[in-house]
């Protein structure tokens, strides 16, 4: 086994990786990192990734099985990786650290297998292979055989979206592996030309590469704020559409969506963002007033936070099964001036730890009565109390009444409304701040968005979360979702006053 010298400059598969979607993102990974911002979307995805691995350090292991604990110094990993493997293969090896030509990988899991070789498995956190996870597979592969490592099989361990969890931290089942050996060595002659690309990009200056697809795909690009034109009032990006067009409007000289000519333009959703922030007013169809005033009373505003753990939580669920942990709901009973303070509110967080789903399900039918519709933003209550009929089939009755009452705001306000601010969003946080300034969602204290909503959740039930963390989690995880169905109730006064 080789050992890597001191004081020598080493790439990462993740430097590769990100050398192969975009040679200017390694340029500034490595020269300025302090450029990028990492969405709290990216964020969650790397935590859920923890979350898998973790757990398939129970699918995988055995008693003797030993894991490389990360060092900086990474002369240590390789060393200890060594002395297991130069024992012969016995017993599996989690993060496993091997280099070839400045090239250092981490291995999730190495089997031994009967031939006196080992089998690699990468995990991800994902229900399917993805095509790019070949080339991630590949690198690790190209790597370790160079390295002198016997790599007989390389598979791929993903979260089976079938799979039941049957409590007692029972993991057995939840990832399924495809073998990708015959691909990986497919793709593995490849490898070296995307070291020697990757190395060119580090040492020279940065890459003048424009912007377009690459910056959303595989990956979203921590740099996109630093690459895209974002200084001017109404940047090109807010047009939407694909980033493939988008790239080409930059490339053309328009950092503003008014630069763009509009006969580039084709599809009706672009001109018409085109059309409105070239005019410089809102545009407000009066399809909206006459829709909402003709709802009856009471109407209810509802709205749910769900989690969905890729590693489930609690028994009888699956992974990735979206679960309602909490709603809120104002109550219009027609009596006050429509604003959110004349209204009841009514809402539902459990924080015990127990599954929720029962009794936030029987607290919200109680809570939405008979009649009267159930306004929601976008059609996700319905997919989720849709969910609830499933899991509860001695409730389908009454929550079939309440899909029946749902009524969607959002294609009211996407078909009627639309302002320059929104920069081409029509969802609820791009929305209020051009209605109600005040209801802002960046300016609430902690948790701000849904996925904070939703791992803020998760942390709070935690059985080593503090008393104090808890109790914080909580003020901030009503105030959210009470926010939610405010800013409803502001959308309906905007449109009716
Ligand atoms: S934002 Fe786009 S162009 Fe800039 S580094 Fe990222 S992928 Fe490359």
């Amino acid at each position: 086994m080789t050992l890597m010298a001191p004081g020598k400059t080493h790439l990462s598969k993740s430097s590769l990786i990100s050398a192969w979607q975009c040679p200017k993102k390694l340029h500034l990974e490595k020269h300025h990192p302090e450029l990028g911002e990492l969405s709290a979307q990216t964020e969650s995805l790397l935590a859920t990734g923890r979350q898998v691995a973790e757990v398939s350090r129970q699918i995988y292991g055995t008693e003797d099985a030993v894991e490389i604990p990360f060092n900086a110094d990474v002369r240590l990993m390789l060393r200890d990786t060594a002395r297991l493997i130069e024992g012969g293969p016995d017993a599996p090896i989690f993060e496993a650290t091997f280099e070839y030509d400045d090239i250092l990988v981490r291995v999730d899991v190495l089997l031994p297998d009967e031939t006196g070789g080992w089998r690699a498995i990468e995990v991800k956190a994902s229900t399917a292979v993805k095509d790019y996870y070949v080339l991630d597979c590949a690198i690790q592969d190209w790597v370790m055989r160079h390295a002198g490592l016997s790599v007989t099989a390389f598979s791929l361990a993903h979260v089976d979206n079938q799979f039941v969890f049957a409590g007692g931290g029972d993991y057995k089942g939840l990832l399924v592996e495809e073998d990708l050996t015959q691909k990986i060595r497919t793709v593995e002659p490849t490898v070296a030309d995307l070291v020697l690309s990757a190395r060119g990009s580090v040492a020279g200056p940065e890459p003048g590469i424009p912007v377009g697809m690459q910056c959303g795909k595989p990956y979203v690009c921590q740099f996109v704020d630093y690459c895209w034109p974002m200084g001017a009032e109404y940047p090109v990006s807010g047009l939407g559409g694909s980033k493939a067009k988008l790239g080409d409007y930059v490339a053309l000289g328009c950092e503003d969506i008014r630069d763009v000519d509009v006969d580039n333009i084709t599809a009706d959703t672009q001109l018409r963002i085109h059309r409105v922030t070239c005019g410089g007013a809102p545009e407000v169809l009066d399809g909206a007033r006459r829709t909402l005033q003709s709802l009856p009373y009471p109407r209810y505003y509802l709205d749910f936070e769900t989690i969905a753990p890729a590693v489930p939580i609690w028994p009888g669920t699956r992974p990735y099964a979206a679960m309602p942990v909490q709603w809120s709901c104002h109550i219009d009973d027609g009596s006050g001036d429509g604003s959110a303070e004349t209204m009841r509110h009514k809402e539902f967080l459990d924080l015990s730890g127990e599954p929720p789903m029962r009794a936030l399900t029987e607290a919200m039918i109680a809570c939405l009565g008979d009649g009267g519709p159930v306004l929601m933003y976008t059609s996700y209550e319905k997919t989720v109390i849709n969910a609830l009929i499933d899991r509860f089939p001695d409730l389908a009755a009454p929550l079939r009444r309440i899909v029946e009452r749902l009524f969607d705001l959002h294609p009211v306000v996407k078909n009627n409304y639309y302002h320059p601010k929104m920069l081409g969003s029509w969802s609820i946080k791009a929305v209020m701040p051009t209605i109600a300034p005040q209801m802002d969602y960046s300016k609430l204290e902690g948790i701000k968005e849904g996925t904070a909503a939703s791992d803020g959740f998760i942390e709070a039930i935690a059985a080593d979360t503090t008393q104090q963390r808890k109790a914080e989690l909580e003020e901030q995880l009503l105030r959210y979702c009470k926010f939610d169905t405010e800013a409803m109730v502001e959308i309906v006064r905007f449109f009716t006053r």
